[in-house]
Formats: structure tokens, C-alpha cells, sequence
């Protein structure tokens, strides 16, 4: 009988999952790979078209391309998981599997901040990212907030680099002396695990006037203003927010969950349930929701995988070490490397903003999209 591998969600996790274990185990394994859309997006391309420098077509990974030896990629939504009988339930069936991994990412919650729409004023989601770059070319100047609603939430330098590409476009249309802009965020500086990176995206913020708001979070958008959880308001006339992220209603209804996110071994995975594994965002790992942190522990699940199936022992320890890419304005980026999980505590290496790592950052991109769909 080969062993039946139940992947949800083709995510970064899903997707490097599914394709560790097909390089491994081809068709000696049943892996069934589950998800509800029919693409994939970088989370970083959301900055790219809310820019307007690609398209919503220009970002999505059609899940046709995506073609391994023993995996079958069902396009259905799960509406029941039970963890214990490794048991998924879809709008089109039900699955059991003998291994079950969770990898469903974060939602964004806004129930409890008024004013913040989905697919409106947020750039989270591709459909926000989609209407606000439908909107930015309309304004003309005043006050823009780029707001964060909670943490943790995913890729925290993302912010910071919306507020530096804005910076960018009101510069490039002239609006540079009419237009102030601030970041709020819970977080006390942009990248806490390295000084290096806050100072350094400090340093950029005061060059060009951005005024960062820090350990502070956004509780509501009323019509021009912006409230804050320290009872101040900010003038606003364009508001780019970050909703609050959490797990999916699907894995809290699960009982998967301990304050919105799903406990687990960091350094395995593994959750409270033998043979059920959570990676990627909804995963709490003391590490940050990150595309390339949920890559490096998918690595690890299937790397244990593997050898549970070939009845060697199980050594396989997640990394909790990955380089994250920021863009800096001016066409350059800036590369912060953080290792969670190997020392006492985190370590960030900064490698300062360059023209240079904008191909670096372009190969990461390019090797995943290889990698994953066969294509450059
Ligand atoms: C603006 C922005 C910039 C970012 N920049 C970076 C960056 O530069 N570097 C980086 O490493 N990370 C970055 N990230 C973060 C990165 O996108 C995420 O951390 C990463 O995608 C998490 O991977 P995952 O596998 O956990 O979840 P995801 O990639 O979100 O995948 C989850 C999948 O589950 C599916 N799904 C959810 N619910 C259901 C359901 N009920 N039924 C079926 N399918 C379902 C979804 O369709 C999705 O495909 C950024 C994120 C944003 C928003």
C-alpha cells in the first residue's frame, strides 16, 4: 500500500511540500495536494501591482503548470478538518490520510477594526492590492497612512517597503512637497530582529520625510482619519492598511487553535495530533510568516516524511533561517538575513540596498516559479 500524504493549501508551503516529497518519492507515494484557487501569487508581487508595475495577470502562477510525478492537485475548498482521524472534508468529497499537513496560510480578520474593507483599503489581499492601484493614481497629495491593524502579521518589512514605494511614486508625479507620509506599526521598529535593518530603513524613512509611528496599531478608519490604540488620530486621505492577520476560520473551527494560531513543535512541526504537521503562516513557530520561513520548514516535514517511509530515523529539524528581500525606493533592494531558531535568541545579518540584489531578488522568484510550475 503506499502512503497517503494529505497536503491543504498550495501555498509556499503546499507547493515545496508537494515538490520535495515527488522528487523523493515519485510514485511510491499518494500525495494529494489541495487548494482552493487557481494560482499562486508572491506576496511580494501585491507591492509590484499596487504600484502598477505588473498586472494581476503578470502575477499569478497558474496551478495548470504545476505537474509532479505522484501528486494529484485537486482544486476544492476544505470546509471540516479532524485532526485526529486525519479526516478533510471539501466542498467535493471527503479525504483520509495516513500523514496531514496544514498548510492553509493566514487570514485576515477585520471584524475588530472598523473602516478596514477587504479588497478595498488594504493591500494584503490581491484584490486589495488590485483596487488600490486602481485608486493611487488618482491622488493628488495630503496624508497617506500605511496602517497595520495587529501583529504578528506576515512578511513584516512589508509595510515599511509600501511606505518607501510611495515615497517613490508621489516623487516621480511631483507630489513629493504636498504629500506627507506615515507607517503605523505594532512592532517597535521595522525589522526587530536586526537593529541594522530598522536603522538602516529608519535612516531612508527620515531622508525622505516618512514619519514611522512605533508599538502602535490602527483601530479604526473613520471617512479622513485614522485611529490609533494610543487614542490619537491621523489626518488620512489615502490609507493603505495591513489587515489583522489570523489562522483560517476552517483550522480554528478545527480546535487547531491557541490564540489564532496553531501550536506545533518548531522545530518539527509536528502538531498536538501524531502525523498531523501545520507549516507555513498559521503555524506558531517563534519564527516570522514568511514565504521563505514556511519553505524551509516544509523542507523539514517532508524530509521527515521521507524517512518515516523508508523506516530511517526522523532528524530532520526545521532551519527557522531564511533572507528576506526589501525594496528601498530608487530601484534598489536590501537583503536581511534572520536565523530564528539556531542560537539563544534571533540574528540578523544586513546587507545594505543595492541595484545588485534586485537580480537577487528577481533569481528568487525565478527558481521558485522553476522549480514549483517549469517556468522562468
Ligand atoms: C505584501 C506582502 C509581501 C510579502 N513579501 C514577502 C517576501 O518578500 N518574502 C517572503 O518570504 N514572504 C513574503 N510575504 C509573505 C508570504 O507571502 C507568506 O508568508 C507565504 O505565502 C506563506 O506561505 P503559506 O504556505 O503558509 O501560505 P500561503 O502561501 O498563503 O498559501 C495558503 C494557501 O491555502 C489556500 N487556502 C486557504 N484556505 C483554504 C481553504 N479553506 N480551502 C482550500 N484552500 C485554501 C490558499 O488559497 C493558499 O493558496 C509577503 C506577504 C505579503 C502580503
Amino acid at each position: 500500500m503506499k502512503p497517503n500524504i494529505l497536503i491543504l493549501g498550495a501555498g509556499f508551503g503546499g507547493l515545496e511540500l508537494s515538490t520535495s516529497l515527488s522528487e523523493a518519492l515519485g510514485d511510491g507515494a499518494e500525495i494529494t495536494l489541495i487548494d482552493r484557487s487557481d494560482s499562486f501569487v508572491f506576496g511580494y508581487s501585491k507591492l509590484d501591482m499596487l504600484f502598477g508595475r505588473k498586472t494581476e495577470a503578470m502575477i499569478r502562477n497558474p496551478y495548470s503548470a504545476f505537474a509532479k510525478p505522484g501528486v494529484s492537485l485537486l482544486r476544492e475548498t476544505i470546509t471540516a478538518i479532524d485532526a485526529e482521524a486525519k479526516r478533510v472534508t471539501t466542498d467535493k468529497g471527503v479525504h483520509v490520510a495516513d500523514v496531514l499537513i496544514i498548510a492553509l496560510g493566514a487570514d485576515y480578520d477585520v471584524s475588530g477594526t472598523p473602516g478596514i474593507m477587504l479588497g478595498l483599503n488594504e493591500f494584503y489581499s490581491v484584490a486589495g492590492a488590485a483596487h488600490l492601484s486602481k485608486v493611487i493614481p488618482d491622488f493628488k497629495g495630503g496624508d497617506v497612512v500605511v496602517g497595520v491593524c495587529g501583529a504578528p502579521y506576515k512578511c513584516p518589512p512589508a509595510p515599511a517597503e509600501c511606505a518607501l514605494m510611495m515615497h517613490d511614486y508621489v516623487k516621480a508625479r511631483g507630489l513629493e512637497s504636498v504629500t506627507r507620509i506615515t507607517l503605523v506599526n505594532p512592532l517597535p521598529t521595522p525589522v526587530p530582529p536586526s537593529p541594522e535593518t530598522s536603522k538602516a530603513i529608519l535612516g531612508a524613512f527620515e531622508e525622505r520625510g516618512i514619519t514611522f509611528i512605533g508599538n502602535t496599531r490602527v483601530t479604526a478608519v473613520e471617512g479622513n482619519s485614522v485611529r490609533l490604540d494610543s487614542g490619537e488620530s491621523l489626518p488620512c486621505d489615502l490609507f493603505l492598511g495591513v489587515p489583522k492577520n489570523r489562522a483560517a476560520d476552517v483550522v480554528v473551527a478545527a480546535g487547531l487553535t491557541e490564540n489564532g494560531w496553531v501550536p506545533v513543535d518548531p522545530y518539527t512541526l509536528e502538531t498536538r495530533f501524531p502525523g498531523v504537521y501545520a507549516v507555513g503562516d498559521l503555524a506558531n513557530t517563534g519564527v516570522p510568516k514568511a514565504g521563505v520561513y514556511a519553505e524551509g520548514a516544509a523542507r523539514t516535514v517532508a524530509a521527515n516524511i521521507i524517512s518515516m517511509i523508508r523506516n530511517e530515523a526522523q532528524t530532520a529539524r526545521n532551519p527557522g533561517a531564511g533572507s528576506c528581500y526589501i525594496e528601498f525606493g530608487a530601484n534598489r533592494i536590501a537583503r536581511v538575513d534572520v536565523d530564528f531558531l539556531s542560537g539563544p535568541k534571533p540574528f540578523g545579518t544586513y546587507h545594505g540596498a543595492s541595484e545588485a540584489l534586485r537580480v537577487d531578488k528577481e533569481r528568487f522568484g525565478s527558481s521558485r516559479r522553476a522549480r514549483w510550475f517549469g517556468q522562468l
